[in-house]
């Protein structure tokens, strides 16, 4: 048996400075970690609670009309603040198609910005080879059963997804993410704190040694009138997406003034359709313009054995979401 010892942080400079230590892991609902520390896939030698620093846990304004959402805030707290609710519709329909009832309950936001993949090889250690657990061992996926892993941004070394919801609007919505460290804080795009695998798939984001999250910050509301998230899966609940896509529009009548689209289940990291994003601004928006659009997002997709129905269902899921943000009916998944 591993031991391991437990710390309760007072505050954040204290998290951080007791994190420095090697071995040492953040733990707040711990409803990833717990499961990975039961697995033996995830080790740590000193656990840092940092469940009782206060001022982590509040959802308030920024100045600039934005939001600050804190890293203790529960998934379920955040999915159903009245100004996530009003301001971010497509994060508070992230949220709650996320995970269960009771798991959104002990969750909070930060860990879900740090929640693993769901990969099934990365989860059993009777299998030697996974390169993001057990660094040039191997990928089992590659020549196992890969019906649920990256069709984009995948390498040789790993073709695991990420498995988050909130991480899909996150990026639609051009979040940034607060951390600190050391030598202070500093703010993360969330297109720069989770990582592609390239040839170090064991690392899932940017964050340096002991640095701690402390907040979400969401710019100003662009998207409450035409915003939908939409998960695919295999069934109605507490299942992580075949795909899901992140819709938000700006539109005047019937022209897309600004588009953010972001994939979730297809890639290492939400990945931001920028092509498609492009296709659909200034346009008005049609059948055609949207299937283009649509297929653009996914011409860089690579299939693995299991998973080219994936090309496939991307496109009819953006189909179908920016529909849904547009108020306009079309799209089968
Ligand atoms: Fe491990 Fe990634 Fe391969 Fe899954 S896809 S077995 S997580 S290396």
């Amino acid at each position: 048996m591993d031991s391991i010892s437990y710390e309760r942080a007072a505050d954040a400079n204290g998290a951080v400075r007791a994190a420095q230590q090697p071995g040492s892991m953040y733990i707040g609902g711990g409803t990833n970690l717990l499961d990975l520390m039961k697995g033996g896939v995830t080790r740590p030698v000193r656990l840092i609670d940092i469940t009782h620093i206060s001022g982590l846990d509040s959802v308030a304004t920024l100045p600039d009309g934005g939001l600050r959402i804190g890293a203790l805030v529960r998934n379920s707290d955040a999915a159903n603040h009245a100004l996530v609710r009003e301001r971010y519709p497509l994060l508070s329909q992230a949220f709650l198609a996320g995970a269960s009832a009771q798991l959104r309950n002990m969750a909070t936001v930060g860990g879900n910005l740090m929640q693993r993949t769901r990969c099934s090889y990365f989860y059993d250690t009777a299998f030697a080879q996974c390169n993001k657990r057990q660094p040039g061992s191997g990928c089992a996926a590659l020549e196992g059963i890969n019906r649920t892993h990256a069709i984009l941004g995948a390498s040789p070394q790993c073709i695991a997804v990420n498995p988050s919801d909130m991480n899909v609007a996150l990026a639609a919505l051009d979040a940034v993410v607060r951390v600190r460290g050391p030598s202070g804080e500093r703010a993360v795009p969330i297109g720069e704190f989770h990582r592609l695998p390239g040839d170090r798939p064991d690392l899932d984001t940017t964050l340096q040694l002991g640095e701690l999250i402390t907040a979400i910050d969401l710019p100003p509301p662009l998207f409450s009138d035409h915003a939908h998230y939409l998960k695919v899966r295999d069934r109605a609940s507490y299942a992580f997406a075949l795909v899901s896509v992140a819709a938000a529009l700006q539109m005047n009548g019937n022209t897309v003034t600004n588009a953010r689209i972001a994939l979730g289940g297809v890639a290492h990291k939400p990945w931001r359709a920028n092509a498609a994003e492009q296709m659909l601004t200034g346009h008005p928006l049609d059948d055609a313009t949207l299937r283009a659009a649509a297929a653009a997002a996914v011409s860089d997709a690579r299939a693995q054995r299991d998973n080219a129905f994936k090309i496939e269902l991307a496109q009819r899921a953006i189909v179908r979401a920016v529909n849904q943000a547009a108020g306009r009916s079309g799209g089968v998944v």
